[in-house]
This record gives C-alpha cells, sequence and structure tokens, in this order.
C-alpha cells in the first residue's frame, strides 16, 4: 500500500514523535486485546484550502460504545478526542487525503478483566485512494465463518475482532484474491475484513441488515443516506444468501478506509459484466464529492481542521 506515517501521533493527550508512541508489551490491550478503535479519514479540499474530517461526530459515538461494552475505564471526553484529532492534523501540517486512528485501551499492566488505567493513542497516515477503487477487486467467499454477536460481536470497534478478518484476508491473499466476503453462522452474507457489502440486483440496492453480524459502518449509513438522495433508491436491508452474490449485477465494498470499493469478481465469477457497474460508479463519485467537501451537501459531516 502506498502509505506513509506522519511525524508525530499523540500518546495519552499529548503530542509526540512518530517513535516514542510505546505501550507496555504487558498491557491487558496487548496480551488480552482489551483495545478498541476508530478509523477516520480526512481529505484536502483544494479549492477550499482546507482540510476536512469526515463525520468526527458519528466515529466517537461508536468509541464510545466500544468501550463501554468492553468496560475500558478512561479520563477523556469526546472533546479530548476531537481536540486531539485536530490538533494532529495541524501539528503534522497535513494537507493531503489520510487515515487516523483513535485507538483507546486498557494499559500499563493487568489481568484478563483489567478495566483500568485507560490508555490512548492517535496517529495519522498518508494514505490516498487505492489504485483498486477504480479498477475494482476480486472476492473470495470465506470459509471462515464471521464472529457473532454472542461470541465477539462485531458492532464494537475491538481490535481483538480482527483476528476474523485478517484470517479471511491472509485466506483469500494465499488463494490469489484481493479480499474475502464472510458468512455468518447461518450462511448469510455479512461484511469484508475492514468494510460492509452491498449488492445492487434488478435496480435495487441491498446490505445486509445490522443483526447480521457486521460493524454498524459510518460508510454504509453515509451511503444509504445517499442513495435517497442522490439516485432517489431506497436500500433494502435485510439477510443476504451467498448465491445472491453470483446473482448480483454490482456488488460493492464500503468504508472509511476502502471507501466505496468494487468488486467485479466473486468466486471467479464476474460480478454482473465483470466491470464496475453504474449505480457502484455513481455512490463512489457522490461519496468522494460529499467527503470531500466539492459537493457542499451536508456540512454537518465535515469538520474542518484549519481556522
Ligand atoms: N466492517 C468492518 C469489520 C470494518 O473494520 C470497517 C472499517 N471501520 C467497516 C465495516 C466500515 O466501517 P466504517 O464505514 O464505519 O469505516
Amino acid at each position: 500500500m502506498d502509505t506513509s506515517n506522519a511525524p508525530y501521533m499523540i500518546l495519552n493527550g499529548k503530542v509526540v514523535p512518530f517513535a516514542e508512541a510505546r505501550i507496555h508489551c504487558l498491557a491487558p490491550a496487548v496480551t488480552y486485546g482489551a483495545n478498541v478503535f476508530e478509523g477516520l479519514r480526512a481529505y484536502w479540499n483544494a479549492d477550499d484550502g482546507q482540510l476536512y474530517v469526515f463525520r468526527v461526530e458519528e466515529h466517537l459515538d461508536r468509541l464510545f460504545y466500544s468501550a463501554k461494552v468492553m468496560r475500558i475505564e478512561h479520563p477523556w471526553t469526546r472533546e479530548d478526542f476531537r481536540n486531539g484529532l485536530l490538533e494532529l492534523l495541524r501539528v503534522n501540517e497535513v494537507k493531503e487525503s489520510v487515515h487516523m486512528r483513535i485507538h483507546l485501551y486498557v494499559d500499563e499492566d493487568g489481568f484478563m478483566t483489567a478495566t483500568s488505567p485507560g490508555g490512548m493513542f492517535i496517529s495519522c497516515v498518508f494514505r490516498p485512494t487505492s489504485k483498486i477503487a477504480m479498477q475494482g477487486c476480486r472476492a473470495q467467499v470465506s470459509s471462515w465463518t464471521r464472529i457473532s454477536d454472542n461470541a465477539s460481536p462485531p458492532r464494537v470497534k475491538s481490535a481483538a475482532n480482527y483476528f476474523n478478518g485478517r484470517l479471511a484476508s491472509l485466506q483469500a491473499k494465499s488463494d490469489g484474491y484481493d479480499t474475502a466476503i464472510l458468512l455468518s453462522e447461518t450462511g448469510r452474507v455479512t461484511e469484508g475484513p475492514g468494510a460492509c457489502l452491498f449488492i445492487v440486483r434488478d435496480g435495487r440496492i441491498v446490505t445486509p441488515d445490522v443483526s447480521n453480524d457486521i460493524l454498524e459502518s459510518i460508510t454504509r449509513a453515509t451511503l444509504i443516506e445517499g442513495a435517497k438522495e442522490w439516485l432517489g433508491l431506497d436500500v433494502e436491508q435485510r439477510p443476504i444468501a451467498r448465491t445472491e452474490l453470483y446473482a448480483a449485477d454490482e456488488v460493492f465494498f464500503c468504508g472509511t478506509g476502502q471507501e466505496v470499493l468494487p468488486v467485479v469478481e466473486v468466486d471467479r465469477f464476474p460480478v454482473g459484466t465483470g466491470t464496475v457497474g453504474p449505480i457502484t460508479a455513481e455512490l463512489q463519485r457522490r461519496y468522494f464529492g460529499v467527503a470531500r467537501g466539492t459537493d457542499t451537501a451536508h456540512p454537518d459531516w465535515r469538520t474542518p481542521v484549519y481556522v
């Protein structure tokens, strides 16, 4: 991937050089996965001379929800995280697209049930849109099952959940695919290792409803609202069977990191014509417009960094 780390990070509320952002190897964040996080993007808008962070408040809502379920105790407020994000972008003098992570975890050392002391860091990585976002990716339906709500809830964005997606990704790559689609314990389509999934059939857009062992994705919510607003289409939220992937005219992933990523092949079956479909392409174009602020609708979704 064409990425590089910004020179500074935030560790426990303070700006530190990248090399000094370290935590103890016995922290429950490391030994027991007591670690929740968010991935956000900021987009540079050259016309406005402004950097916009996309949907900060929704990411903070989800971060606090994840920390609540994992019972992580910490002293930081929403304002601390919001100010930290903005401070980090300013101190790194960012004027291009970046991906940021906020991690909130159990620090120092402790047993499996330790809930404090809380630790946090915020990172910033220069990360342009991937080349594959334009040409589309090839996905494999994984033989690994998606973790379920009553075991390791995917709705909680915990680092530990990524073990499941990692297994599926590694298998997909070693089998010659770009990425994976995971099925639930009941065999329904869930999501990819780091992105939610939509299909288009006969002009209807469909995505698994949130009781199908998925992360409640902010990009998914953006596209559900966007499909109505931009294309006049209601998105159907319902369980999706595996073979609907093979019947679909279009398939795409969505997520903060992957943005809107077309899927042109599933299990070596071409999706539709085997090229990026028109609904996917239009949603992608409109998504970039609203995230970058070249489309001025939804100003509440963009937090400007420079004053
Ligand atoms: N599912 C998983 C498992 C993810 O890791 C992500 C990335 N955060 C998503 C879906 C997409 O979520 P969002 O649109 O909020 O980034």
